[in-house]
C-alpha cells in the first residue's frame, strides 16, 4: 500500500539526511503494453493496475487476438506483452511460440511476461521454454507486477523498490484492499464486475456437470477460481480448485457435492462483495 505522501519539513540541521521520496506508483518509463487475458475480472484488474503504474494498455481475450494485434502493430511497437497462459482458442504458450517464430525473420524480440495460476507445477519452466522472458502468478500482486515489468524491460532507471510485504491470505479487509493496490474504488469496480460475471460462470459449471463434460467442467471451474482469487478469500478459491482438479482427473463422481458447497460459499462471498460495492470507497474496510 503506498504510504501517504508527507511533506518533509525543511532540514534545519546539516546532519539531517536529505530524504528523497519516490512515489511507488511512478514507473520510470511509461510503456505500451499488450495484455492477453480471457478472464474478465483478471483482465480489468491487470489493466487498471498497469494504468495506475502509468502505462498504456491494450487488452485482448485470447492468444489468436494477441498474435494478430502484435503483428498489426509492429511499426508502432508494443513494449511488452503480458500473456495469460491458459486461454481459449490459443493459449499463451502457443501464442508466444508463434510470435517468437515470426520474430526469427526480423531479429526483434518483444519481452513477454507469463501470467499464470499459481497451483500449476512446472509452469515456470514451460513458460521459459516457450520463449517467455518473465513470469508472475495469479492472483496478481501489484508490487510483483511492477517488479516483473522492470526486470523484463530494461529502463536504465534505478529500480524503485515496491512494498515488499507479501499479500497476506485471508479475508481481512486490509488483505483484500492490498490486492487492489490499496485502491477502494478499484475494489468496488472489480467487485461489481465479479457480481455481474458470476451467474454466467456458475451456469457454465452447471451445464458441464449436466453434460458430464469433464473438460468443460475443468475450464469452467478454473475460470471461477481465477476470478475469485483476486479477492483474497481462500474458501471459495479452494473449493473451485477441488472441482477443477477432480474434473482434470476425468473422474466426476463427487463433483455435484463439491459444486453445492461451492455455490453456498459463492453466495456468501457475493454478499460480502455486494457490501463493498454499496460502501463509499473512502470508508475503511
Ligand atoms: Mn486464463
Amino acid at each position: 500500500m503506498p504510504a501517504p505522501f508527507v511533506d518533509e519539513p525543511r532540514a534545519t540541521h546539516k546532519d539531517v539526511p536529505l530524504i528523497i521520496r519516490a512515489l511507488p506508483e511512478e514507473s520510470p518509463r511509461k510503456l505500451n503494453i499488450l495484455l492477453a487475458e480471457d478472464n474478465a475480472v483478471n483482465r480489468v484488474l491487470a489493466q487498471k493496475l498497469l494504468q495506475k503504474q502509468g502505462h498504456t494498455v491494450t487488452s485482448v481475450n485470447n492468444g489468436i487476438e494477441a498474435v494478430q494485434l502484435w503483428e498489426q502493430n509492429q511499426s508502432s511497437q508494443f513494449d511488452i506483452i503480458l500473456m495469460d497462459v491458459q486461454m481459449p482458442e490459443m493459449d499463451g504458450l502457443q501464442a508466444t511460440a508463434r510470435i517468437r517464430e515470426r520474430e526469427l525473420a526480423t531479429g526483434a524480440h518483444i519481452p513477454i511476461i507469463a501470467v499464470t495460476a499459481h497451483a500449476m507445477k512446472g509452469d515456470r519452466e514451460r513458460c521459459l521454454a516457450a520463449g517467455m522472458d518473465g513470469y508472475i502468478t495469479k492472483p496478481i500482486n501489484p508490487a510483483e507486477l511492477a517488479k516483473a515489468i522492470l526486470a523484463t524491460v530494461p529502463t536504465g532507471a534505478k529500480i524503485v523498490p515496491g512494498p515488499s510485504d507479501p499479500v497476506v491470505e485471508g479475508s481481512s479487509g486490509s488483505a483484500l484492499l492490498a490486492r487492489f493496490d490499496g485502491d477502494g474504488e478499484l475494489l468496488k469496480e472489480l467487485a461489481g464486475i465479479f457480481l455481474q460475471e458470476c451467474p454466467k460462470m456458475l451456469d457454465e459449471i452447471r451445464a458441464a456437470l449436466a453434460a458430464a463434460d469433464a473438460k468443460a467442467l475443468e475450464i469452467a471451474a478454473h475460470t471461477l477460481k481465477g476470478s475469485v482469487g483476486n479477492f483474497a478469500m481462500p474458501g471459495p478459491w479452494e473449493t473451485a480448485q477441488r472441482l477443477e482438479l477432480l474434473a482434470q482427473s476425468g473422474q466426476l463422481a463427487g463433483a455435484p457435492e463439491i459444486f453445492r458447497a461451492l455455490e453456498q460459499q459463492i453466495a456468501q462471498f457475493n454478499q460480502i462483495l455486494a457490501r463493498h460495492t454499496a460502501e463509499p470507497a473512502h470508508q475503511r474496510l
